[in-house]
């Protein structure tokens, strides 16, 4: 499903914005502040974004700016939200590589315009990666299925964002603080053990059709890697 972003401070245009495009059939996200804006759009890769200009902290020209010179995500059409009504700050919107520009107050008909339209020139984000591998592990990303083997295993929404995230970077040792921020998101509060008890229920349900490759980094974190040998116990753990 198309994923559409709204960058927006302001809750009543946030929910306003959000309302109409579920029922356009979108997925919706809100961020409702900059400074989490660049992380959110790099983890979610939305297919549009909706970008307000006057954002606490950071403008919105300046996250149009530094989204553009991400290679991975620039691509993503932006569609400029602002009061700015003046015409030479339409051309700096415009020129910090913004695709659209809307003025509030706006039209909704007018604004599902320009999202539809500017949908189709989202980048395939899913077409390029629709299959993680890891050894027998197989990720469906756009199913969300996971399989061992021949073997379909049944997981969680967040297990299954976990087990993503390590498969991406095998390896790697990622932090609880780096998977409560990835996986839960950054305005949830969740202690960091809650990933001890979900890393745990995705090892036992993993681990029925094979070897145990999620990795216990004592005092860090968890990765996923091929050496199963020092492994730590879970219930080493706190
Ligand atoms: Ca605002």
């Amino acid at each position: 499903m198309s994923l559409v972003m709204i960058i927006e401070d302001e809750e009543a245009i946030a929910t306003l914005l959000c309302y109409n495009l579920e029922k356009e059939g979108y997925k919706v996200s809100v961020v409702n502040n900059g400074l989490n804006a660049l992380n959110e759009v790099e983890r979610q890769r939305p297919s549009v974004i909706i970008l307000d200009w006057m954002l606490p902290e950071i403008s919105g020209i300046e996250i149009c700016k530094l989204i553009r010179s991400k290679p991975d995500i620039k691509t993503i059409p932006i569609i400029m939200l602002t009061a700015k009504t003046q015409e030479e700050d339409k051309i700096k919107g415009l020129t910090s590589g913004a695709d659209d520009y809307v003025t509030k107050p706006f039209s909704i008909p007018e604004l599902m315009a320009r999202v539809k339209t500017n949908m189709r020139r989202a980048p395939l984000f899913e077409e390029k990666e629709k299959y993680l591998i890891f050894e027998d592990i197989t990720i469906d990303l756009v199913e969300k299925k996971v399989k061992r083997g021949n073997t379909y295993i049944h997981l969680s929404p967040t297990e299954f964002r976990l087990l993503k995230m390590l498969v991406k970077d095998p390896g790697k040792v990622f932090s609880r603080e780096v998977l409560l921020k990835s996986v839960w998101g950054e305005n949830i509060f969740v202690e960091s053990r809650t990933v001890d008890v979900h890393i745990r229920r995705l090892r036992s349900s993993l681990n029925k059709y094979g070897p145990d490759y999620i990795r216990t980094v004592r005092a860090n974190g968890y990765a996923i890697d091929r050496n199963t040998n020092n492994n730590t116990p879970d219930e080493d753990e706190n």
